[in-house]
């Protein structure tokens, strides 16, 4: 794991310290960038999603949020996430680059609900490139198929939704797209976990 990674999975103050002693901040994504498929996105490093799995006796769930009215496509269903964060030095001049997919998804996941992001395991990430801004589905399980709130600034309704289920849900258009080929890495990841 690189020290950003690690910077963004275990200090939640936005300081730490590099192996040369800069100070390295970690800096919230901003500014709209458009896709060279046309599409606005937020955040110049890309997105990450956490699509977060929990296997019981009646089959695979997943947990999946109704975006509030303010967000894109309010009113949707997709699963939380956002804007990958950069990393930059001391001085904040200096670029150093993103945080990892995992450590986005699981930063996002951790701001806007209350789910202990401690007890999940990442198995995979499915990476959906536009050309310029890629959105990564950071593919997880849960143990136990808690109960989650999510902030309801940002989330209509959060919910665990078997697997074969999830395309009925009015979908995000970016979530839609892409569910087919995520499903298929999901299924496949979730088939050697216990
Ligand atoms: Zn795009």
């Amino acid at each position: 794991m690189s020290i950003f990674a690690a910077a963004a999975r275990f200090f939640k103050p936005s300081f730490v310290k590099g192996a040369d002693d800069t100070a390295i901040q970690r800096v919230a994504a901003s500014g709209w960038i458009t896709c060279k498929q046309g599409h606005r996105h937020w955040g110049e490093d890309g997105a990450a999603g956490l699509l977060l799995l929990n296997r019981g006796e009646d089959g695979l769930h997943v947990l999946m949020q109704q975006r509030g009215g303010l967000a894109d496509h309010g009113g949707t269903w997709s699963v939380p996430g956002g804007a990958r964060d950069y990393f930059v030095a001391g001085d904040g001049e200096r670029r150093l680059g993103a945080e990892s997919a995992e450590a986005g998804a699981l930063r996002e996941t951790r701001e806007e609900s209350d789910l202990d992001v401690g007890a999940i395991r990442t198995h995979d990430v499915y990476s959906d490139d536009h050309g310029g801004w890629t959105f990564d589905t950071v593919i997880a399980s849960i143990p136990d198929r808690v109960e989650v709130h999510s902030d309801p600034s940002e989330v209509l309704h959060t919910r665990w939704v078997p697997l074969e289920r999830v395309e009925q849900l009015p979908l995000h258009p970016g979530f839609a797209r892409t569910w087919p080929a995520v499903r298929a890495r999901a299924e496949e990841a979730m088939r050697t976990v216990e």
